[in-house]
């Protein structure tokens, strides 16, 4: 070191001493005259630069701005302060940068001249770096925020004021500047997040939990109502008495994340439901995603997961083949590939015929072709269908109805050979040919204004048309039915499809039918002719009874139209007291089948009413159904009248009769006995039996009288009560002594009394047991049996005598009726006995019947209701 005076020294030795870096430049030309080590390792250099000029010593601070203020110092004399101003320093041999905060002080002498300048510095570099890395992290970290549109916020839970930057003032809609307290915050979240973010926050700023806070939420700005999804995130700090003092995070917006996340959601759901079958694999072959329908299709479980599983699975060797080596590599770019591949069932191992279309999968940045997609359609439906269509052809084409197939103007596009064989037209000239051209002028005329306008608004028609045969020209009758055929989708008319039959066969059946038909209408009109011609009316009528036929007499008779008789109108023309019978038993015949037959009276056109017998017998199928009742009406008011007269005879004459018969036996009585009183007993048995014929001749001459009243209602009951037994036992006594030949045999088992009229009664009984006796002429025993049937009384006669044959059994009740035969004169009598009887006991609600045996004998018996209702 070189000393320049003592003072000098001093410095030296302070600057030496210095912990700084410090160093003195002596004169203008900034001589180094001292520079501590600390100034040294600053400078990067060594102390041979003492006592060098500063430009010399540390050459690199030439073009730098400290020789130049150096000298202002010198000139001025005034201190020069610098803070972290850099400084480029070769040390270590490379030129370096380095911060320093140093003074410039001049020395001055005595006479204020400055003689030297002292430089202390102080080395900043490290800080300065330091500090610039926080700068440039600081900047780079809000630069990131801004860029990411991220806010931050700071709250203070003590006094409950958030600090927030500008973006998150945007987002949840606050005015740039203003105080903003936790409770605004809440107020702009919406209402559905509110009480979960209020939980979170609680919870993050509670010392016991973890003090994280993550959450996402919907604010809804006040200001304009625009509604955003916030992603925030925070942190909250504790002091040592476990208070949180800060809670701080940031906020970012990720409405559109959300919306995206959402977009991609839906565009996944819809690809997964979409029925086409979507797989996506990477370039090797790696499944990515398959959807639900590639799933199903494919036999992957919905669950199973995708990745594991590689597109080699799902093809047939031959047809992996050829994927893998040819296909693969003929996958258009722009285009992708189109074709039809079978695929294979990865669990049932079937065979699926698809149409497959692949695309290459490129990264959206790069370019670059990152995979595989392909769509799948399942052809089998529509292999079938075609199959089906096939067979529909195949069915058309062998059909032997006319099908045949035009556009919507009538051009044809098919005929089946069926239908070209009936209008004479070869194949070639389907295509030619129109609509129009085989059928005849007034079909043409028919579908342009008729049809046409039909099957375009119904959609269908179906009628008779007239074919022209091509080339014999005949014309052939048809019925066809027409279909508008329209597009699926768009439902445009398309096609016009015809179905036609041949009408000739049909119209010869007609023809046939006709003809016999017409024959059949003669011989009816013959039926109706014979019909009309018989003197009865004819009439039929349905299973329902209902008339559908009547002949003309009826109408002749009755003056009435058709319509006032058909159906169930006859009964109009029936007299008021006749129509309920002839109405009850008419219903009787229909339900039971039993023919019908009864007497009624009808009004006829002169508005009289006549007697006419009416029947009617049921036609039946073979199973015995009843398909139609055939009736007739007889007109037998004449012999009504003939019987009323009859009866009017019967009547008067035996009321007549009856007079001088009760005389004639008065006379005969009192002559018998007078000749008794004589002793002249051959003429008192003369009389005697005159006395007996005469009591035969009463006796016939009050059936007769009975029967007149029978016939005209006028039958007298006198019921009373009465003993039955003592009453039979009467008429045994009477009845035997008349007859000493049999012997009446009684087995009488009633013992009660009934009410009836007792004479008629026992009209009855006497009757029976007479008939008994004379028809029984070779016997001696008659049997007369009572019983009592709970509350009928029975009673039966029986005898040993000639019987009745099987046939006449049920005539013997009718009027006047005898068995005939050899022995009529053998027995006398009118063969009203038995009429009588029957009336009577009809009258008293019981019944008569007969059991005989021809040769063998007969039993007659007979019920009575014990008490008449
Ligand atoms: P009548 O005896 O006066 O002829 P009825 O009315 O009593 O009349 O009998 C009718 C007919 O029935 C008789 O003519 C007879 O032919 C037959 N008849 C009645 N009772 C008997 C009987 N017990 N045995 C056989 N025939 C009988």
């Amino acid at each position: 070191m070189t000393t320049l005076y003592s003072e000098q020294d001093g410095f030296n030795s302070l600057v030496e001493a210095s912990p700084m870096p410090t160093a003195i430049y002596k004169g203008m030309n900034m001589i180094i005259s001292a520079a501590n080590q600390a100034m040294l390792d600053l400078w990067g250099k060594t102390t041979h630069v003492i006592g060098m000029p500063l430009i010399e010593g540390v050459p690199e601070l030439k073009n730098q701005p400290f020789l130049g203020i150096l000298e202002e110092v010198f000139e001025t004399g005034e201190t020069y302060y610098s803070k972290e101003s850099p400084a480029d320093l070769v040390v270590d041999g490379t030129l370096q940068t380095f911060y320093f905060t140093f003074t410039y002080k001049p020395l001055k002498n005595d006479n204020g001249e400055t003689i030297a300048i002292i430089n202390t510095a102080a080395h900043l570099t490290e800080l300065v770096a330091a500090r610039k890395q926080i700068a440039d992290t600081q900047e780079r970290l809000t630069f990131a925020l801004i860029s990411a549109e991220i806010g931050t916020w700071d709250l203070d839970p003590i006094n409950n004021i958030v600090n927030w930057d500008a973006r998150c003032r945007e987002l949840f809609g606050f005015a740039k500047d203003g105080e903003i307290k936790y409770g605004d915050v809440l107020s702009c979240i919406h209402q559905d997040d509110v009480e979960v973010v209020n939980k979170a926050v609680l919870q993050a700023i509670d010392p016991n939990a973890e003090g994280q806070y993550d959450i996402k939420y919907r604010t809804l700005s006040k200001e304009n109502h625009i509604l955003r999804w916030v992603h925030c995130k925070g942190k909250a700090y504790f002091n040592d008495d476990g208070i949180a003092y800060r809670f701080a995070g940031i906020a970012q917006d990720i409405t559109n994340e959300i919306a995206a996340d959402r977009r991609e959601q839906q565009l996944l759901t819809l690809i997964d439901n979409n029925a086409d079958h979507m797989t996506v694999a990477d370039l090797k072959g790696n499944v990515i995603y398959m959807n639900k329908a590639s799933r199903l299709m494919l036999g992957v479980d919905l669950a199973a997961d995708v990745t594991k599983l590689s597109a080699k699975d799902f093809y047939t060797p031959n047809e992996l083949d050829r994927v893998q080596n040819h296909i693969i590599k003929e996958i258009d770019p722009v285009k992708g590939w189109q074709g039809n591949i079978s695929l294979l069932n990865f669990t049932t191992k079937d065979v699926i015929p698809c149409r497959v279309s692949y695309l290459l999968i490129k990264d959206p940045a790069t370019g670059e072709v990152i995979g595989r997609g392909a769509t799948a359609r399942d052809l089998r439906p529509e292999i079938s269908a075609k199959a089906e269509v096939e067979k529909m052809a195949s069915i058309v084409g062998s059909s032997e109805d006319f099908c045949n197939y035009c556009d919507t103007n009538g051009n044809t596009v098919y005929i089946n050979p069926s239908g070209r064989e009936l209008i004479g037209i070869s194949e070639e000239n389907v295509p030619k040919s129109n609509l129009f051209d085989y059928h005849s002028d007034s079909s043409n005329e028919k579908i342009k204004n008729e049809i046409l306008p039909l099957l375009f608004s119904k959609g269908r028609w179906s009628g008779e048309l007239e074919l022209i045969h091509q080339e014999t020209k005949e014309i052939i009758p048809i019925h066809k039915q027409l279909y508008m055929i329209r597009e699926e989708i768009t439902n445009i008319p398309v096609a016009i499809a015809g179905i036609a039959r041949d009408l000739r066969p049909e119209l010869n059946v007609r023809k046939i039918l006709a003809d016999k038909n017409a024959a059949l209408q003669s011989v009816v009109n013959e039926l109706e002719f014979l019909a009309n011609t018989v003197p009865s009316v004819v009439w039929t009528s349905g299973p329902d009874g209902n008339l559908d036929y009547i002949n003309q007499r009826w109408f002749d008779q009755t003056g009435k139209s058709n319509e006032e008789t058909l159906g169930a109108r006859w009964m109009e023309s029936v007299h008021p007291d006749d129509v309920s019978l002839a109405e009850k038993a008419w219903k009787i015949s229909l339900e039971t089948g039993a023919p019908y037959e009864i007497e009624f009276r009808c009004l006829d056109k002169f508005n009289n009413y006549r007697w006419y017998l009416v029947r009617a017998m049921p036609l039946k199928d073979a199973e015995g159904k009843i398909v139609k009742w055939y009736g007739t009406n007889n007109d037998v008011h004449h012999q009504k009248e003939l019987e009323k007269q009859k009866d009017n005879f019967l009547g008067i004459a035996s009321h007549e009769l009856k007079t001088p018969v009760t005389s004639l036996k008065a006379y005969a009585q009192v002559m018998e006995s007078m000749f008794k009183r004589s002793g002249d007993f051959k003429n008192a048995d003369l009389l005697g039996k005159m006395n007996k014929q005469v009591d035969r001749l009463t006796n016939l001459i009050s059936d007769l009288l009975d029967v007149t009243k029978i016939n005209s209602g006028r039958l007298q009951f006198n019921n009373a009560e009465f003993d039955f037994n003592e009453m039979v036992e009467e008429v045994i006594e009477d009845v035997q002594r008349t007859s000493f030949k049999h012997i009446i045999k009684k087995e009488l088992n009633f013992n009660k009394t009934i009410y009836g009229d007792r004479d008629r009664i026992c009209q009855v009984v006497t009757n029976l047991l007479t008939n008994a006796v004379k028809y029984s002429p070779e016997a001696n025993e008659v049997v007369i049996y009572t019983e009592d049937a709970h509350d009928i009384v029975k009673v039966c006669v029986q005898d040993y005598g000639i019987g009745i044959s099987p046939d006449l059994q049920d005539h013997v009740f009718e009027q006047f009726y005898r068995v005939s035969g050899n022995r009529e004169h053998t027995f006398p009598g009118l063969g009203l006995g038995l009429y009588i009887s029957s009336e009577i006991v009809k009258r008293l609600g019981g019944k008569i019947w007969v059991n005989s045996v021809q040769g063998k004998g007969s039993t007659f018996g007979f019920t009575i209701p014990i008490m008449m209702d």
